[in-house]
């Protein structure tokens, strides 16, 4: 069995009837490359880190070539689909034949899958039917506020009340995963009291919280902060025990990126599991592990336990899979092993990585350590805690053994 992804293709912002207020692709510019894991070992810049980053896609493709595409695709898959996943740069929800789209894909009888929308094109809330009767099974669906003046206001949605008709006809049909960016003063407090309670009333699944972000170390690295001038945003901890207590007060999972989510203990839910934290490897050599802020304490604690006497670095950007050469340019070359491991995603070139690192005049050798560690709240609403657990044992164990080949 496996997966189909249907890409409608489209712009965030420009195919999502203009931007949200507190959308991270606004004021984007330019073409930069950031080098990645993708990159060549000779040239920084593949179409990942100055394309697919800034998801610069094309305008909506047409129905009659995603239809092209999709058939292209299922034959060349060997199993069965079980499922099929509409996603795209643009927001479904604004696509143009969007109703013909899901009639074409239901007649595959397979769930479908909404990967992303935030209800700002559905006018008409019979929509909601019509998704239900073609076999939508599963959306993430962006709420922002159970209030429509709000999301009037925020998200430029003109029909907020129809957006809303159908997130609720649809939380009592199928799986709804609702989302926000939570601004703070706008629509945290009351306003996400009400629309946790309105969700659970409505048979929601979960409401995933996202702290809004607003300054390169907080993770905007497309050069477009501040995205919105004066904004507040919680701190890291403030962000985390508000998600906590929400989770504590609502039946309806609640979660938060980047902390966390409550019912699992992630990210870092091995820490909580003294047993599975023994089957870990030991660690045996020196290497030092760079990582974002957020992480740092984290993975210390966790390589410690496993025998490391080797610092882990934390850059000031919080985020570890936004780390950029500026983010490396900041550390304190005297606190490095000569081994460095960087994160699996960093946003940094291999070859200016080991540059940067080594400008104090020893030469360091600069190592990609595994994708991720754990599962974000994004990633771990659909998972069981045991799920979650397992992905975080793979993670250390691959990162442990990277130590451990490459250290010295
Ligand atoms: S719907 Fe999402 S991608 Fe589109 S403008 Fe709003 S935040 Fe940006």
């Amino acid at each position: 069995m496996s997966h189909l992804t249907v890409d409608l293709g489209g712009r965030p912002g420009l195919d999502c009837r203009g931007f949200c207020s507190y959308c991270y692709f606004k004021h984007v510019k330019g073409t930069t490359a950031f080098g990645c894991r993708y990159c060549l070992p000779f040239q920084k810049g593949c179409d990942y880190c100055t394309r697919g980053v800034r998801e610069g896609y094309e305008a909506f493709k047409s129905l009659r070539t995603v239809a092209d595409e999709t058939l292209a695709n299922l034959q060349v898959m060997s199993e069965d689909v079980d499922r099929i996943t509409i996603s795209g740069g643009g927001d479904p929800s604004c696509y143009p034949e969007f109703a013909d789209l899901v009639e074409l894909l239901g007649s595959m009888e397979v769930p479908l899958h909404i990967g992303y929308t935030s209800g700002k094109g559905f006018d008409d809330p019979a929509i909601a039917d019509h998704l239900i009767e073609n076999g939508l099974a599963e959306v993430s669906y962006t709420v922002f506020a159970a209030d429509p003046e709000l999301r009037r206001q925020w998200m430029h949605d003109p029909t907020p009340e129809a957006s809303l008709a159908v997130l609720d006809r649809l939380c009592g049909a199928i799986d709804v995963y609702a989302a926000t960016v939570v601004l703070p003063g706008v629509n945290d407090g009351k306003a996400l009291e009400d629309t946790c309670a309105w969700l659970e009333e409505r048979g929601a699944k979960g409401l995933i919280l996202m702290r809004f972000a607003n300054r390169t170390d907080q993770g905007l690295i497309l050069g477009n902060a501040p995205i919105l001038e004066g904004q507040r945003v919680h701190a890291v901890d403030e962000f985390h025990e508000m998600v906590t207590d929400l989770n504590d007060r609502f039946s309806m999972k609640i979660s938060g990126t980047p902390l966390g989510d409550p019912s699992i203990g992630s990210p870092f839910a091995i820490l909580h599991e003294p047993d599975l934290l023994k089957k870990l490897p030991r660690v045996r050599k020196r290497a030092t592990v760079i990582t974002g802020s957020i992480a740092a304490p984290f993975l210390q604690r966790l390589l410690s336990i496993r025998g490391s006497t080797s610092r882990v670095v934390a850059v000031k950007k919080e985020i570890a899979c936004l780390i950029t050469a500026d983010d490396l340019a900041g550390v304190n070359l005297s606190k490095l092993e000569d081994v460095v491991i960087l994160p699996g995603r960093a946003f940094v070139h291999d070859a200016e990585a080991q540059k940067i690192l080594s400008a104090d005049g020893v030469d360091r050798e600069v190592v990609r350590g595994p994708e991720s560690l754990t599962a974000d709240a994004e990633t771990s609403m659909g998972m069981t805690r045991m799920e979650v657990l397992d992905k975080e044992m793979e993670g250390f164990a691959a990162l442990i053994n990277t130590i451990n080949r490459y250290g010295l």
